[in-house]
């Protein structure tokens, strides 16, 4: 018989309660006790959708991020929040959202918040735990036990949640650069009595969570697994160890041999590893297959999945439990609740009702033969069969530009150099030439239009109008500041990826599947469900119309295609560079429009390119070798005088500096304030000839960059990158910001860059 279970359950909400009732508490308006009885709510609730499964995650439910969860759980809290004697779930907030030191001057003194990052490959990011050589750690079991109990008086089959320990000791960060894997033996003792605390309440299974082993392993941190293992063996629960997103390929043997009860795969991305570990994995073990994607939101082919199920459920009988491939954390709860999706697209998908559903089918198909679901997997099947042969999913004009791509394509007529002088004689740029990343703030009045535009209130012709006024307002702001390259400033636009995702075939938008980034925050991806193609121009109008306003060049400004794509739910039926690749003949489409419309400068925000990076090193070429293809694709069709921009808005560039390189964009803006310019090592000459815009101030901060402070770091970016290859830029587009905000910043920028003019 196989068993089903389930790793973990989407917390925020079906219509984002969780979201709104921290929201509340954050800003005074509701009680501790009414978050946390809505905390309660949502768990009641969640776990009745998942009854009917043989075990069900309890613990994976988290006020902000279940890894800052388990930082409390093992009493490694920062030094900066130890001693405090208010509230712990104050205290836990305190770390994941900081508190600013003016509004708290007079009692804390604010806090600085913990590090976010993103947690494997997903667009979840998690409060990065930190050590130092004298961490200590100290059992606080209190969340979880409240939460089995609360779990157990509902009759819920519980399975504990926890983070294992070596995968918690990689994913946190030693702020004095001690070696992280030192703490370890103090860190098991800890962990030995959480799961002794456990047993002692009758729980008979345990997931202890270790994607890590997705990801090559040093030999040090293979020897940590081992280690820690062996010290938890003789605990009385029976420990899953789950691990997910990838394939284990060289650590099959490593994770078969560990001493635990059973162990979980993604069935979906590491299908190759079943068989190996088939006759790796010794015989009293449970394996676990994540069969239904837990990333993505398409129907599972479930004949398919049986196919290659049935013979290893006759091989395994009770050792197989099926479940999703990770956690539902990374998925929307409940397809039911769209209602403007059409009807043939809604047919095609599963969110995270939905995917247990197909689990709890496959079970019954598995325990009781097919014939038991005759008719579901009927329906399945007619979905399925559906969306292959769809006409909406194919379109042979683009499979057709697709077979005519070539490497002419993505070739500029001229290199760089030779480029760089037509360009410069064409704009007239003087040294250090100023330009932004693109968006203006997004004011109150520019949100209120769209909303009164999309309920129906406001017409076509009163919305344009009102976002041509903003758009104006921007120009006026640009050239009073004296900017040298302007920008519309991308009033129009409510997101970066919806906004051109919304006017291409081949995508469709949901209006709840939203998924949960981090703390509150929620995107709700795209879903790009066909071939891809640009009915119309995109920007054009609104581009051109801003450039009718000045005599300064106006940068046509556009998403790149490995941004949109790594931003949406994507095909599961063709590789990921296919559907790369369409984007990029469409955006590119856009650019040659721009070009015609008179634009000499065009910028393609590649903001997402990093994030998509596999999670194994040896991967990373391929995805980069397609990312940057397409991105020359989308760039290179200009004429040797249209000057290309790309943006990207993080700072580590070392590791993949030649790609970037690769793309061959004349200039790149970059975000570099925090690091103090020092990441432009990266860029020196030979690695990375183009133009550069290192980032000259945070936008994420309220604080107002003073011109001195620009000009110095300058004068290092100077000593790094010779100076004529050098622009001034803020870090990122300003749409979070105040007016009252950006217009001093960038009146220091430009006096800084007025400085530097003068003393070169
Ligand atoms: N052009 C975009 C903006 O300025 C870039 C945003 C980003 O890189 N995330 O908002
Ligand atoms: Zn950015």
């Amino acid at each position: 018989m196989a068993r089903t279970h389930n790793l973990g359950f989407p917390r925020i909400g079906a219509q984002r309660e969780l979201k709104f009732a921290l929201e509340s508490y954050w800003k005074g308006q509701s009680t501790r006790d009414e978050l946390k009885a809505e905390g309660a709510r949502l768990r009641r609730r969640h776990w009745q959708d998942q009854a009917g499964l043989d075990l069900v995650p309890v613990g994976d439910f988290a006020f902000y991020d279940q890894v800052l969860d388990m930082s409390f759980t093992l009493g490694n809290l920062p030094e900066r929040v130890q001693g405090f004697h208010g509230d712990a779930l104050d205290n836990y907030f305190r770390v994941a959202r900081g508190r600013s030191a003016e509004e708290h001057a007079q009692c804390c003194g604010g806090v600085a918040a913990g590090e976010m990052t993103k947690w494997f490959d997903t667009n979840y990011h998690y409060i990065v735990p930190e050590f130092t050589a004298a961490t200590e750690f100290r059992l606080d079991a209190s969340r979880l036990l409240e939460q089995l109990d609360e779990a157990r008086a509902q009759g819920v089959k519980a399975k504990p949640v926890i983070v294992g320990p070596v995968t918690y000791l990689a994913l946190g960060k030693a702020k004095d650069d001690s070696d992280r894997l030192a703490l370890l033996p103090r860190l098991l003792p800890v962990y030995a009595e959480l799961l002794e605390t456990l047993a002692a309440q009758g729980v008979e299974w345990v997931q202890i969570d270790e994607p890590l082993l997705v990801t090559e392993l040093d030999a040090d941190w293979q020897h940590a697994f081992n280690t820690a293992y062996h010290h938890l063996k003789s605990s009385r629960v029976k420990l899953l160890l789950a691990t997910y997103f990838g394939q284990l390929a060289e650590n099959q043997y490593l994770a078969a041999n560990l001493p635990v009860a059973g162990l979980h795969i993604d069935a979906i991305n590491g299908r190759d590893d079943i068989v190996p570990l088939l006759n790796l994995l010794p015989s009293h073990k449970v394996l676990s297959l994540g069969v239904i994607n837990g990333r993505n939101i398409w129907k599972t082919d479930l004949d398919a999945v049986l196919d290659w199920l049935e013979p290893l459920a006759e091989r395994l009988d009770d050792r197989l439990w099926i479940a999703p491939s990770c956690s539902l954390l990374h998925v929307p709860v409940d397809l039911a609740s769209e209602h403007t999706l059409d009807a043939g697209i809604t047919s095609w998908l599963a969110f995270a009702l939905q995917k247990l559903d197909e689990l709890k089918l496959l079970a019954t198909a598995l325990n009781q033969g097919r014939a038991a679901v005759a008719a579901e997997l009927a329906a399945n099947r007619a979905a399925v069969d559906a969306r292959r042969s769809s006409p909406r999913v194919h379109n042979p004009a683009v499979q057709a530009a697709l077979a005519a791509v070539t490497s002419a394509l993505g070739r500029r007529h001229s290199p760089y150099p030779v480029r760089a002088a037509r360009q410069a004689a064409l704009l007239k740029l003087p040294p250090y030439p100023t330009t932004t990343i693109g968006s203006f703030p997004q004011t109150a009045e520019i949100r209120q239009a769209r909303s009164r535009y999309k309920a129906g209130e406001l017409d076509e012709a009163g919305y344009k109008a009102a976002m041509r006024a903003e758009i104006a307002r921007s120009v006026r702001e640009q050239e009073a500041l004296g900017l040298d390259v302007l920008v519309h400033g991308e009033a129009e636009r409510n997101d970066m990826v919806e906004y051109f995702g919304e006017q291409l075939d081949g995508y469709a938008f949901s209006q709840f599947g939203w998924v949960q980034s981090y703390g509150s925050r929620c995107v709700k991806p795209p879903i790009l469900f066909g071939d891809i193609s640009r009915p119309r121009p995109m920007t054009v109008d609104w581009i051109t119309y801003a450039q009718s306003l000045t005599g300064k060049p106006m940068k046509g400004m556009l998403t790149g295609p490995v941004t949109l794509l790594n931003w949406s739910f994507v095909r599961d039926d063709q590789p990921r560079s296919a559907s790369c690749t369409q984007l990029a003949l469409a955006i590119r489409e856009e650019v040659l429009d721009l070009e015609k419309a008179g634009m000499r400068v065009i910028q393609i925000d590649e903001a997402a390119l990093r994030e998509g990076l596999p999670l194994r090193r040896s991967q990373w070429k391929d995805y980069l070798d397609w990312a940057v293809e397409s991105f020359r694709i989308t760039a290179n069709g200009v004429a040797d005088e249209t000057q290309i921009h790309t943006h990207m808005c993080y700072s580590e560039f070392n590791d993949i500096i030649a790609s970037i390189a690769g793309m061959d964009a004349d200039v790149i803006t970059i975000e570099t304030s925090r690091s103090d310019m020092e990441l432009l090592d990266a860029f020196d000459d030979f690695k990375y000839p183009n133009e550069i815009g290192p980032g000259v101030y945070d936008i994420h901060s309220p604080n107002i960059p003073a011109t001195a402070h620009i000009v110095q770091l300058m004068r290092k970016a100077a000593e790094r990158i010779p100076a004529q290859r050098l622009w001034v830029n803020p870090d990122c587009g300003l749409k979070t910001r105040q007016w009252s905000e950006v217009i001093p910043a960038l009146t220091n920028m430009v006096a800084a860059a007025r400085t530097l003019r003068a003393s070169t």
